[in-house]
Parts: structure tokens; C-alpha cells; sequence
């Protein structure tokens, strides 16, 4: 098979080549290559060592990132290239990170300590394609299957586990059934891996074309670092609104969301309070009063945990506690839900309503798709003039009020807080002269 490497990478694979050594593009990009889709970037391994890259390649173009790694970051064209020496790991002891990593010459077993079969393939021109391990047999069936023993390849590196997970999530590949199985049976070595790494690698499996089957097939795997999801694992909700256990649905939500780290780790803890808030009334039905606000403190409380920025963090909180809002389609009570998202998450929470719409009783998905469009109809109507609705864009702020002859302290907040309530509601215009009537008003000087 021929895959087109760029003309820059081929240039350094030549050129390594060229100087007596072994290169091959490896790894993601040639993966893609097979599947015929289009690879992100582009990885080469090499039998030449850190300084011998550095050697053939000209230190000018070399940026020493990751030396004793054996990874040599190298500018050619716009791009940048990782180049890393073919090596074996050393023992493992902390189910992440070798103790050892040892410069060899070999293809064969640089390749055999990746992790997947798919993952475990090289690629240059002169050679063809490198696959020892089955990679391509793998990929024709749809398969993540662990390169050697998956109970020995989890224990040395127990983030294999979710990147597992991940590529099957992004491809849509089945878990072939000795690595699944292990990794059931290894998921609690996940607790010893570092949150930031687990973050990153969640957000990637979330973001999966075909997450659905995934989440729906390994929740217990999230449950060693997301706890809280376990009550809501087969927790029927009891409701004519509602088709699927508390679970389900939330899946459902997910797969439905737009793309991205925030839509999709809102989507994943929006609910996150219905087993706790979960009540029966005597018909029978089910409720989960109080959920949204409930579930927006855990959320913030879970992602500070796995060390999400503040602002993520703050914004995920905001959806999830108006998640379940449903003002009239009226300007009145549009403008006043925009005062509590502001403009910037009031699409964002439109979006998640509709997912969430999407993952309910399908009788019910029509008019409830319906109801978020009229509401994001009279956002845009409102906002089409470029209007903030907040404070810093009130036609007055604290000075016009000190020289109505407020004094300076709280009084100025509460009083242009009040202002701007009249202006959300539209009793208002934003208007200087309109406002500073309204204040003389409200302070008996008129
Ligand atoms: P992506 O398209 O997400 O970049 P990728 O396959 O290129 O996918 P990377 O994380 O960029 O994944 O890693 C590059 C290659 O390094 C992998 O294809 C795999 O061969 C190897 N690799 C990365 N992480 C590990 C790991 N934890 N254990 C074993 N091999 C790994
Ligand atoms: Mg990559």
C-alpha cells in the first residue's frame, strides 16, 4: 500500500534515511492513512539517536524538547515534526511512567511497546508498510486490541485504559474481547494516574463520533474517577417525559450535544443530581425537584476535583443550574433568563435544551425542539443590536449616580441593579435621560 506522506516529513525521513539510518512516519498518521482518512500530524520514529538527529538534521532546525525521551521536535516548512528514537520501556512501577527508557535500533520493538495494534504500524516509501501485529487486519474489522498481553500492557500504563476507550469512541471500533475484558478488570489501576491526564482523555471519549456505545457499555470504567455516576446507572425516571433510565438518557444527551469540551462535560453532569433529588408522588410519577441547582454545586464540586480552569468550571455550573428553565417565548422572559446566562452562554444553554430534548420520550421531542427555537429566535431579535444586558453597558453607572447625589457604597450597586431589572424586563429603554429620570424617581428628588 502506498500512503503520501508530506513532502516535509518525507524530507527528514530521506534525509535520516540518506545518513544510514532507519525512519518511518509511525503511529496516528499512518493509522489514518489506512483508514483513509486525514491524519492531524504527522510522528516519525528513527533508529538515530537524540544527538544523532540532531547531526544529520542541522541543530537549526531542532527544537530539544523531550531529549532524554528520545523526542526531537524539528521545524520543517510551517510544520512541526516530532521525531522520536526507536526504544524499548524499562519496568514500570507506578502503572504510568518507566523507570527506564532504553535506545534501540529495532522497528519491531519500538513498535511493540505502543499500545495498540491499529496505533503499532510505520510507513516510508522505500519499506511500504510496517505491521507486524495485525494493525491493518485490525482496522479492516473495527478493532482496539492491546499489542501483547492486555493485563501486562494496563498494568505498565494504566492510561491505556481510557485511550482505549477514546480511539474506539473517535473510530467507532469495537474492543476486541481479552483487551475489554481487562480492562474491567483494571480499571482500578486509573487511580493512580494523574487527574489532569484522566481530564483530557475523558474529554476525548466524550467527544467521540460514536461515544454512545462506549458510555453505554463501560460506565463502571467512569465510575472509579466519577463516583457520582453510579446511581444513575439503571434509575428509571418514572415520567411520561421520560422513556430512558437516568443514564441512558444522559448518553443520549451527550452524543447529541455539539462537539467540544464544554458542551460535552455539561451534557455528561447535567443530571448528575437526579438520584439524589429523585421523589415519587402518590400517581406514581416520578420527580427530581430541585436537580439543576443541586447538580450545578456537585458539577463545580467534581470538575475542581479533576482540575478544570476556573472558567469552564464557572460556565458548565451556569448551564447546568438553568438547564431545566422554561420561561414563556415571550420577550419579557427572555430578556430576563439572558440577565442570568448573559449573552455568551445563552446559545450554549439553548443547545444543551435541545440535546437534552433529544435524549426524552420521543413523543415529546417535536414541541419541546420547537419551544428552544422560538426562545433563540427572540435572543437573536433581542441581541440584534449588539445590547449586553449587564451592568457595564447600563446607559449610567455609579458617577451619574453620586452626582444625583447618592453617596458612595452599596447603595449605588443595589440601585443600578434595580435599573437594569427595568431595562431587562423592557419597562425601560437604555436610555441616559430615561434612566436618570427613573432613579430621581425612585430617591423622591422629583
Ligand atoms: P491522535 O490522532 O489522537 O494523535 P495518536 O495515535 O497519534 O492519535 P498520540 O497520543 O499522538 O496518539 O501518540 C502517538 C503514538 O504513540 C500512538 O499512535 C502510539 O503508537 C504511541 N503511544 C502514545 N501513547 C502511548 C501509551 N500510553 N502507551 C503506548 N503507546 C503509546
Ligand atoms: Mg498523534
Amino acid at each position: 500500500m502506498k500512503i503520501k506522506i508530506p513532502e516535509n516529513a518525507n524530507m527528514i525521513i530521506n534525509t535520516l534515511i540518506s545518513k544510514g539510518y532507519k525512519a518511518y512516519a509511525v503511529g496516528g498518521c499512518v493509522r489514518d492513512s489506512v483508514m483513509g482518512t486525514q491524519p492531524h500530524d504527522w510522528d516519525i520514529c528513527t533508529s538515530a539517536r537524540p544527538d544523532e538527529i540532531l547531526t544529520a538534521l542541522g541543530k537549526n532546525n531542532v527544537i530539544e524538547s523531550g531529549l532524554k525521551h528520545g523526542t526531537v521536535t524539528v521545524h520543517s516548512g510551517n510544520e512541526l515534526y516530532e521525531i522520536t528514537t526507536f526504544r524499548a520501556d524499562g519496568d514500570y512501577t507506578d502503572n504510568r511512567h518507566p523507570e527506564t527508557v532504553k535506545f534501540i535500533r529495532s522497528l519491531r520493538e519500538d513498535l511493540a511497546r505502543r499500545d495498540f495494534t491499529v496505533n503499532a504500524m510505520a510507513y516510508n516509501d522505500a519499506q511500504g508498510l510496517c505491521d507486524y501485529f495485525g494493525g491493518t487486519d485490525d482496522i479492516r474489522n473495527r478493532i482496539i486490541r492491546c499489542v501483547g498481553d492486555p493485563d501486562k500492557r494496563f498494568n505498565e500504563d494504566a492510561l491505556r485504559i481510557l485511550r482505549a476507550l477514546r480511539f474506539a469512541s473517535r473510530l467507532g471500533f469495537e474492543i476486541e474481547q481479552n483487551t475489554a475484558a481487562s480492562i474491567r478488570k483494571n480499571a482500578g489501576l486509573l487511580r493512580n494516574i494523574s487527574v489532569e491526564r484522566i481530564a483530557s482523555e475523558l474529554a476525548g471519549i466524550l467527544d467521540g463520533e460514536y461515544c454512545e456505545s462506549i458510555l453505554m457499555e463501560y460506565p463502571d470504567v467512569l465510575c472509579v474517577f466519577l463516583p457520582e455516576i453510579k446511581p444513575m446507572i439503571g434509575l428509571e425516571q418514572k415520567n411520561p417525559h421520560h422513556i430512558y433510565d437516568v443514564w441512558t438518557h444522559t448518553v443520549k444527551v451527550i452524543s447529541n450535544s455539539p462537539h467540544g469540551r464544554l458542551m460535552r462535560i455539561t451534557a455528561l453532569l447535567h443530571d448528575i443530581a437526579k438520584p439524589q433529588c429523585a421523589s415519587v408522588d402518590e400517581n406514581g410519577t416520578g420527580h427530581f425537584h430541585g436537580h439543576p441547582a443541586v447538580g450545578a454545586e456537585m458539577a463545580g464540586r467534581i470538575l475542581k476535583r479533576l482540575h478544570f480552569d476556573n472558567d469552564t468550571i464557572s460556565k458548565v455550573k451556569l448551564l447546568i443550574k438553568y438547564h431545566d428553565l422554561r420561561p414563556q417565548p415571550e420577550p419579557k422572559y427572555v430578556r430576563r433568563l439572558i440577565s442570568k446566562t448573559g449573552t455568551e452562554l445563552f446559545v450554549p444553554l439553548m443547545e444543551l435544551k435541545r440535546a437534552d430534548a433529544l435524549g426524552q420520550n420521543p413523543d415529546t421531542i417535536q414541541y419541546k425542539l420547537e419551544y428552544t427555537d422560538s426562545l433563540e429566535r427572540i435572543f437573536r431579535e433581542l441581541t440584534a443590536d449588539g445590547s449586553e444586558f449587564n451592568i457595564k453597558t447600563l446607559a449610567i453607572d455609579g458617577n451619574d449616580l453620586i452626582s444625583l447625589g447618592i453617596s458612595p457604597g452599596p447603595e449605588i450597586g443595589r440601585i443600578l441593579k434595580a435599573m437594569l431589572e427595568l431595562v431587562i424586563e423592557g419597562e425601560l429603554e437604555n436610555d441616559r435621560d430615561e434612566l436618570i429620570k427613573e432613579v430621581k424617581k425612585q430617591i423622591g428628588s422629583v
